[in-house]
């Protein structure tokens, strides 16, 4: 089993990324609490990279408090103009000015929920980049796509779409996130084995778009109901360099001890 903690791969140092997506959670005494201790509770020395995406009313109060504890803030969505007659959404730049460095693009809550194609989602991958905001691409397949033996095309598809007509120079910090729609907020989360499979066929598919250098450096998250008796199982598979937490990372205490089990797995 792979060390995955700045562990190497194709001659790149991996650091795992731990992402807390809140989602629409949280009121400002909730988020400001959250803030206020989880700082105590990560481990003193850890080499993980970790994450929180509030909603964006608490971004600009909580960046700080976060920065404090080593913790980076990114976005939960962007829009691809940069100002303008665009009522309820948010720029780049606004992101940046709060102090995210990164930002979730193509959430399944977004396709669908709010009806986001692969077009738009291109569009804000561009913007991020552009940017030089990292952008946390969510891909994934739904139950019925995965029961119909449709699950890697789909993927493959969602990959390739997003990422059209960005250069390899664009690709430096992409995240990319394998979210089985099946497996997101239902407490059923995919087997470390059958993340790994995925996972592995996502590097394979960057392998054929950029070349083995980029496919081997690009971090590759698993999301899906991750907990704390989950975590390891998902980071010891060779081709997952992290995890995107949703429910799991509403809880101080819950999300610390996530970010303690991924060290030095
Ligand atoms: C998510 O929101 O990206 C997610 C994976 O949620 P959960 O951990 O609650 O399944």
């Amino acid at each position: 089993m792979s060390t995955n903690n700045g562990s190497e791969r194709g001659g790149w140092m991996r650091v795992t990324l731990i992402a807390g997506n809140w989602k629409m959670n949280k009121s400002r005494r909730e988020a400001l609490a959250f803030a206020q201790v989880v700082p105590s509770l990560l481990p003193d020395t850890g080499t993980s990279e970790v994450l929180i995406c509030p909603p964006y009313t608490m971004l600009y109060e909580l960046q700080p408090l976060l920065a404090a504890a080593g913790i980076k803030l990114g976005g939960q969505d962007v829009f691809w103009g940069d100002n303008g007659a665009y009522t309820g959404e948010i720029s780049a730049s606004m992101l940046l000015d709060t102090g995210c460095t990164y930002v979730i693009i193509g959430h399944s809550e977004r396709r669908q929920v709010m009806g986001e194609r692969d077009a738009l989602i291109n569009k804000k991958m561009h913007k991020a980049c552009q940017e030089k905001l990292i952008p946390i691409l969510c891909i994934g397949e739904t139950l019925e796509q995965r029961k119909d033996g449709k699950a890697e095309k789909v993927v493959a598809q969602q990959l390739e779409q997003a990422l059209q007509g960005l250069s390899s120079q664009q690709m430096d910090n992409l995240v990319l996130a394998y979210e089985p729609v099946w497996a997101i907020g239902t407490g059923v989360n995919a087997s470390g084995q059958d993340a790994q499979d995925m996972c592995r066929f996502i590097r394979e598919q960057l392998k054929q778009l950029y070349g083995s250098q980029l496919a081997a450096a690009i971090r590759i998250l698993y999301g899906g109901s991750v907990k704390e008796d989950n975590i390891k199982e998902f980071l010891q598979q060779q081709d997952i360099d992290g995890a995107l937490i949703g429910g799991a990372s509403l809880d101080a205490a819950v999300f610390a001890n996530i970010v303690r089990l991924g060290e030095n797995v």
